[in-house]
């Protein structure tokens, strides 16, 4: 029923439905545990033969209303929230990876997903090949191995603000019997929802605009249900193959179109545990209330913003992708016609030091290493995230030395203006 109603809708009731004389507000299950009344009925529990909770670290009833809200809003069949975004992105290539396996991804990407599957995952076998996401459908096709698993890309990167395209990916990822994986952290479903164009897992940092408050760090994974992982049983024997670990249960046999959640919520957060506190996915749903209205003025600030910092005589280039001189705009009308996020980046004429002056004037947008929240912020990657890289290795990293990210909030637009004036009169 939820999937007919509309964004808007989904954002302020989705997720929760209070029974008759329940609490109207989703109320925080502060307990780790829950009871039974028969050892039966938990033994059952275990087996996975019956649904219900046990124990906080697998499933929680205030992260599943939460979880099932944001299912709701990128029409997927069903979500896992996790302790952050990087966890989230662990567990999701993780659940259909193992030692020995491959995977796609795009370059531009978070730069903790980078180390994630460049470093982090290669210590455990797993290896990745970076492609760059403009290259063509042939060029990209290379890339992939017999042992590929997937392709990964973010509908909106981090911190370049590339549009993907998602229709290209999906076919690419589909020619080679492999899911398509995309991280809609900066869109939010609010601006694209990437299973209309093909996507199968969705996943999110819910630290940015979801919470949009910056009190919480979190993460989900929402799955389509549409990839059809017995037409390539061979690949994905964690999903199509019988789990020891639980008596031998075969999780698309068992759970259909729910498989790829009910493994990882059964099998990885049971070993692995990075759950999100049902505290944390309280102060998410209070966000997530007012996402479809903080999206839009995000957006429409980061427009006027954009528009006028490309006219000042003291800068020399803006990226945003609702700028028409962008190379991503045409993606961006496709994909996000509503907005694509209040991130953008732009340098200065002139060295470094003019930088670090201006940054160090601004009085309403805070120096911090967030993004994506209601208060307006800025970050110099050279300076801070990645200081120790010398003028060579950001540009091989592909951060201009002068890269100044912007995160536009949702003040009055007038007022970050006449900060970032004040700001650009002083050098
Ligand atoms: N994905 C994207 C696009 C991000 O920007 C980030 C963090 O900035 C992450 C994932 C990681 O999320 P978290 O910081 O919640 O672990």
């Amino acid at each position: 029923m939820e999937k007919q109603l509309k964004p808007e809708t989904l954002c302020v009731q989705a997720g929760w439905q209070p029974k008759k004389g329940e609490p109207r507000v989703l109320p925080i299950y502060q307990s780790t545990t829950f009871k039974y009344e028969t050892s039966d009925q938990m033994a059952k529990l275990f087996d996975l033969e019956e649904s219900g909770y046990f124990y906080t670290r697998l499933q929680n009833p205030t992260n599943d209303a939460v979880a099932a809200k944001i299912a709701a809003l990128e029409g997927g069949v069903a979500a896992m929230l996790t302790s952050s975004g990087q966890a989230a992105n662990f567990f999701a290539f993780f659940n259909i990876c193992e030692a020995g396996d491959h995977i796609v991804s795009a370059t531009g990407i978070y730069g903790g997903t980078y180390n994630l599957l460049a470093v982090t995952l290669k210590k455990l076998g797993i290896e990745c090949t970076f492609i760059d996401q403009d290259a063509s459908e042939e060029e990209i096709a290379k890339a992939f191995r017999p042992n590929t698993k997937l392709l990964f890309g973010e509908s909106i990167s981090n911190p370049g603000v590339m549009i993907l395209d998602i229709e290209k990916f999906a076919r690419i990822a589909h020619a080679q019997g492999v899911p398509l994986m995309i991280d809609n952290t900066f869109a939010t479903p609010i601006n694209c929802r990437p299973f209309e164009y093909g996507a199968d897992i969705i996943t999110h940092s819910t630290t940015k605009y979801m919470d949009g408050h910056a009190t919480s760090v979190g993460g989900c994974i929402v799955d389509s249900g549409n990839f059809n992982w017995d037409m390539y049983a061979d690949k994905f024997p964690g999903l199509c193959n019988p789990d020891p670990s639980y008596h031998g249960l075969t999780y698309t046999k068992k759970f259909g179109k729910l498989a790829f959640i009910t493994k990882a919520t059964s099998q990885l957060m049971r070993d692995l545990g990075a759950i999100q506190s049902p505290q944390n996915a309280f102060l998410l749903n209070l966000g997530l209330e007012t996402l479809h209205l903080r999206m839009p003025q995000h957006c429409k600030n980061a427009q006027a913003i954009a528009e006028w910092l490309e006219k000042h005589e003291k800068v020399s280039w803006v990226c945003y992708p609702g700028l028409i001189s962008n190379k991503h705009y045409n993606l961006a009308q496709k994909y996000m016609p509503r907005g694509t996020c209040g991130v953008m980046s732009f340098g200065l004429k002139g060295d470094r030091q003019k930088t670090t002056c201006f940054m160090d004037n601004l009085q309403l947008a805070a120096i911090v290493t967030h993004v994506a929240d209601a208060r307006t912020c800025v970050l110099h990657p050279a300076s801070h995230t990645h200081r120790q890289l010398s003028e060579e290795q950001l540009i091989e990293a592909g951060i201009a030395p002068d890269l100044i990210r912007l995160s536009v909030g949702i003040e009055s637009v007038d007022d970050i203006i006449a900060d970032l004036e004040q700001a650009l009169n002083k050098i």
